[in-house]
């Protein structure tokens, strides 16, 4: 059981935006890796606070966690909350810290103003992944197979001589407010306060080599085409002792030959004979469950919406599904033999070919309507 993020920043469930980020505030100073060297419990109350604050801080993620719990996040592998690094918490910062960036009151703490080391993270990859409607209709796992940089065995470090592994440079200026003093990223170690000593052949300047990896990905049901889910650690690792970059995985959708989507329904368009309509039928229709028959009553409308509940798409936020549309077209015939002819001819002004639209004969515009409501 996941733990309450209200209970893990110390907080009530009606806590204002001010009091949550307080609260993070003060989680985080008091959990922050710098102040807890190697210290593996602390590390795990500051990514937990950070998660929570993730999801708090944000008022549309708060609503859907208020509301579903940590459902809400769940099966989206990379939706939301969850799965957070060192580096997104440091993002986080900007916002928390505010003024307190650059001013100095944090300088002992790494990704701050004050310098120190920071762990690098290496570089995302992107892929593009295509689903089938039956894929997106139930969600899929998909394995792909991904090349991704690596940390080549044999690699050995040793402290950067030219900040001598503090990962920062101090530079002097002379301005006319007098001397000052500034900070930047070692360029001779990218920050990490290490550069390698010897590597293997088959290693780059940075001791990465390329590997082959096969990697699965979760995708949830009800994604839609543009959508990007992330693989938390499967890009490129980071040189040194950085953390690896994340796989984005774009979402492409193929078109399906007879079922159009629109949002978690489906519609499809049956086409019956005259004969059909006039005296009732059963038909197969594509679903994405694969083909089913339906009863198509004697004397169904041309322009009827059959709806199959539940045989659309299942729900991104993984509570229900939408339906499936069948819009009852029927055909009619363009020529006719001799004997048709007559026949349609002797029932033009038969009163039972008469339209007697009732009320459960809805327009158009009122089905759409409802379809809709
Ligand atoms: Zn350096």
């Amino acid at each position: 059981m996941k733990e309450d993020y209200y209970d893990i920043l110390g907080i009530g469930k009606n806590a204002s935006a001010a009091e949550i980020k307080k609260a993070y505030r003060k989680k985080a100073i008091e959990f922050h890796p710098d102040k807890n060297p190697g210290d593996a419990k602390a590390e795990e109350m500051f990514k937990k606070a950070a998660e929570a604050y993730e999801v708090l801080s944000d008022p549309n993620k708060k609503s859907r966690y208020d509301q579903y719990g940590h459902a809400a996040f769940e099966g989206g592998g990379g939706f939301g909350g969850g799965g957070m690094n060192m580096d997104d918490i440091f993002s986080q910062f900007g916002d928390i810290f505010g003024g307190a960036f650059g001013g100095g009151g944090f300088s002992g703490f790494s990704g701050f103003s004050g310098g120190g080391q920071r762990r690098s993270k290496g570089s995302n990859l992107r892929i593009r992944v295509k689903l089938n409607l039956e894929e997106i209709a139930n969600g899929v796992e998909k394995t792909v197979k991904v090349k991704r940089k690596v940390q080549a065995e044999g690699v050995t470090y040793k402290t950067c001589g030219t900040c001598g592994g503090r990962g920062q440079v101090t530079k002097i200026t002379n301005t006319i407010l007098g001397r000052m003093q500034t900070a930047a990223t070692c360029s001779a170690c990218g920050g990490s306060g290490q550069i390698i000593d010897s590597k293997p052949s088959d290693a780059d300047a940075q001791g990465l080599k390329v590997s082959e990896e096969t990697v699965s990905i979760n995708i949830p049901a009800g994604v839609e085409e543009g959508m990007q889910l992330k693989v938390p650690n499967k890009g490129n690792d980071a040189p040194g002792d950085g953390i690896p970059g994340d796989l984005l995985v774009a979402i492409e959708t193929e078109e399906h030959p007879t079922l159009k989507r629109e949002g978690d329904n489906l519609h499809y368009d049956l086409y019956i004979s005259y004969s059909d309509a006039v005296l009732g039928t059963s038909k197969e229709i594509d679903t994405v469950g694969g083909k089913v028959r339906i009863k198509l009553e004697a004397g169904i409308q041309s322009g009827k919406i059959l709806r199959l509940r539940g045989k659309g798409i299942s729900s991104l936020s993984g509570y229900g599904s939408g339906d499936l549309l069948v819009h009852v077209n029927v055909w009619t015939p363009k020529e006719l033999n001799k004997e048709q002819r007559e026949f349609f001819e002797r029932m033009q002004n038969n009163e039972n070919f008469e339209p007697r639209p009732e009320r459960s004969d809805k327009s158009f515009f009122e089905k759409v309507k409802d379809m809709f409501s």
